[in-house]
């Protein structure tokens, strides 16, 4: 072999490396192994390109008697060039998010090459039997140095296995890029190998270096652009790494309460400037502890078990929210929710430790602003069991096996039943029924109200136009829709397309929704209700008397019938306060000149007073529970011709 040394090519890849490496050094970098190891990368291929333009200057001095010094810089620029692969091996290792600590096997196949590099290369330091160099010909290669160039091919193909066989945190794309430009290197070795006049390989390898540095370690990929803080992506990467080496930690996420308002009421740009006051703080709460941005409103900070004291955190936290943030001389006070989740007593993967702080936020939510949650005081088994009916009611919509069961209401004026309200049932193989009251918020937050809602809905037209209501005494079918499917932007096209896929008339249908105090995109609700009430579809309220302001609503949305709650109907029957309650509502609710629906009718007591104070309509268990969609059909009385 003979490789004829060109230093302009190694002129060209040094000068990309310290591009490279000046990218590093403007830019923030990630705290982790894999940015240390790219940067000595980095370092160790400049080495190699300034042994290979030292050992070329020290050989055209000699004349054709190659010196020593000659001699000493092709040793290292062998050494160092060998070494790179062995650190892209690790790298690659480091992709992998795994660690081989326990797998002997991994770790065997890992240290092999190693031990083999060491002993080549210092076998060649002391006998130099690597090579021959050749004023006139260049570095001439023995059998040895092909040996080393398997050590290395192996070296590169291991360390991209290995990180196939574990493509979680990398995605595919990017380790196909990596795949790539690997082979890309391997290739021009090969051509190399043959085409000795020109020495190109040190150019190949520094393009693929930042190729490289572009797609897997340019930080602007992974850091938050307000905040420069570390964004979720990169967060799960480096708790999984901790996670795979079982390195135990805590996790303390602070949400802050209502930031929306300070969006709206300061601008979006004072909402950033927020966020950056508040990232800075959370940098100063530990010095060897991660600060990540979770959410859009929310920080997590990470602190290894015996290194910080977590109580003392938490007080630093509390402490800094209790005064405003000052900004332009304009002071805003911020509150936040804060969790504390632990490592492994928590969950012992991500995905699990993920769920838990999920439900931790939530949890802490509901209990209000500012309060502080350690997860090992929330009843996990609340979450395992939302969980699993979060599964069943996914696995139900899935193969359609929620029902729709109807409940007559009867009509006090023609004392026949005039419309029946649709109630959806979920029965699962392992967990038995399960209660709307349940699942329905659950479908919310997790936004499959919306599928289920459609569904529903679909039934409800299905059944209308099935059994020919019209030429019945049931008017309208009165359907629950929440309030998150109510605030869609194409909630009415949905619904219209369905009654038209089943020639059901807007008369046929009352929409019922509920009163509820996180109405988010309040302008969309009501155009939708308008919207749909122009086309001749009534709406109720429900649950009046159980709710908020329920005297607002009435005002806002044009509901024809409202439906007062059980717990205000049965209240009435034991407590003669409720009782004169409700004789009011009802006389103020008859001025208003609407329909009401007395909900929860038991007994023939409450019937009879119920239909004596001018309810229009009754619903309950004294006329019928509701009641399959065939059961409810035979019951159906035709209209008298
Ligand atoms: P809601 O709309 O107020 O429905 C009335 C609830 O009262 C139903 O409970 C019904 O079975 C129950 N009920 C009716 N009469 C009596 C009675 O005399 N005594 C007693 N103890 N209970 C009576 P259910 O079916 O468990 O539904 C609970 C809630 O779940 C509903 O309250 C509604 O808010 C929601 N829901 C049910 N189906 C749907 C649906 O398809 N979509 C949506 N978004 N919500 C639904
Ligand atoms: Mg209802
Ligand atoms: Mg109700």
């Amino acid at each position: 072999m003979n490789l004829g040394i060109n230093s302009h090519y190694d002129i060209a890849a040094a000068s990309i490396l310290l591009i490279i490496l000046l990218m590093l050094a403007a830019k923030k970098t990630i705290p982790i192994k894999r940015s240390f190891i790219f940067f000595s990368m980095c370092v160790v291929q400049i080495m190699v390109v300034v042994c290979s333009v030292l050992m070329e200057s020290e050989m055209s001095i000699a004349g054709h008697a190659v010196g020593i010094k000659a001699y000493f810089f092709a040793d290292l620029f062998f050494a160092f060039e060998y070494f790179c692969t062995l650190l892209f091996m690790y790298y690659m290792l480091l992709w992998s998010g795994k660690s081989f600590r326990s797998d002997k096997f991994a770790k065997f196949m890992f240290l092999a090459p190693v031990l083999a590099y060491i002993y080549i290369m210092s076998d060649n330091f002391l006998h130099h039997n690597l090579y021959v160099l050749d004023a006139e010909m260049g570095i001439i290669g023995t059998k040895r140095l092909l040996i080393l160039g398997g050590v290395a091919i192996y070296a590169v193909l291991f360390g991209l296995i290995y990180a196939t066989k574990h493509v979680e945190i990398i995605s595919f794309g990017k380790l196909t890029v990596i795949t790539l430009i690997t082979l890309l290197v391997l290739a021009g070795m090969t051509v190399q190998y043959f085409l000795t006049k020109d020495f190109f390989i040190n150019y190949v390898v520094a393009i693929a270096m930042l190729i490289l540095y572009e797609i897997a370690q340019n930080p602007s990929g992974i850091l938050d652009g307000n905040t420069q803080l570390m964004n979720r992506q990169i967060m799960e990467e480096i708790l999984n790494i901790d996670i795979a080496n079982k390195e135990n930690f805590d996790l303390i996420i602070i949400a802050l309460d209502d930031f929306k308002i300070v969006n709206k009421t300061y601008g979006i740009e004072m909402g950033d400037v927020m966020l950056h006051q508040v990232a800075n703080f959370m940098n100063t709460l530990t010095r060897r502890g991660k600060v990540f941005r979770y959410g859009s409103d929310q920080f997590a900070l990470q602190l290894r078990h015996g290194h910080e004291d977590i109580d003392e955190v938490l007080d630093t936290i509390k402490e800094r929210f209790r005064h405003p943030w000052i900004y332009n001389e304009l002071a805003i006070s911020l509150s936040t929710t804060t969790i504390c989740v632990c490592y492994p007593n928590d969950g012992d993967t991500l995905n699990g430790l993920i769920e838990v702080l999920d439900y931790s936020l939530l949890y802490a939510k509901r209990q209000g602003k500012g309060s502080v949650v350690f997860t090992k005081d929330i009843d996990l088994n609340a979450m395992r069991k939302e969980k699993a009916i979060e599964n069943a009611l996914a696995e139900a919509l899935k193969y359609e096996t929620l029902e729709v069961y109807y409940q007559p209401i009867y009509n006090t004026e023609r004392n026949c039943y005039t419309s029946a309200e649709a109630l959806v049932r979920l029965k699962d193989e392992k967990l038995g029924y399960i209660s709307p009251e349940i699942f329905i918020p659950i479908a919310e937050r997790t936004g499959r109200i919306l599928q289920l809602g459609n569904f529903v809905f679909e039934k409800v037209c299905e059944f209308i136009s099935e059994n020919n209501l019209s030429e019945t005494t049931i008017d309208y079918i009165e359907v629950n829709v929440s309030v998150v499917q109510c605030m869609q932007e194409n909630f009415v096209e949905q619904m219209l397309e369905i009654m038209n896929k089943y020639h059901v008339r807007p008369d046929q249908i009352n929409l019922e929704i509920t009163e509820t105090a996180e109405i988010e995109a309040l302008a969309t609700l009501q155009s939708n209700v308008e919207k749909l009430h122009s086309r001749g579809i009534s709406f109720s309220l429900d649950d009046y008397g159980s709710g908020y302001s329920t005297l607002g609503y009435i005002h806002q949305f044009p509901f024809r019938i409202i439906k007062l709650d059980k717990l205000m109907v049965w209240n009435a029957f034991e407590n003669e306060k409720a009782d004169i309650t409700l004789k009011y509502t009802v006389g103020m609710l008859k001025e208003l000149n609407v329909d009401i629906v007395a909900e929860g009718v038991e007994t023939q007591q409450q019937q009879q007073r119920l239909s004596n104070i001018g309810c229009d309509y009754l619903q309950g268990w004294y006329y019928s529970k509701a009641i399959t969609a065939g059961e409810f059909a035979n019951i159906i009385e035709r209209k008298a011709s």
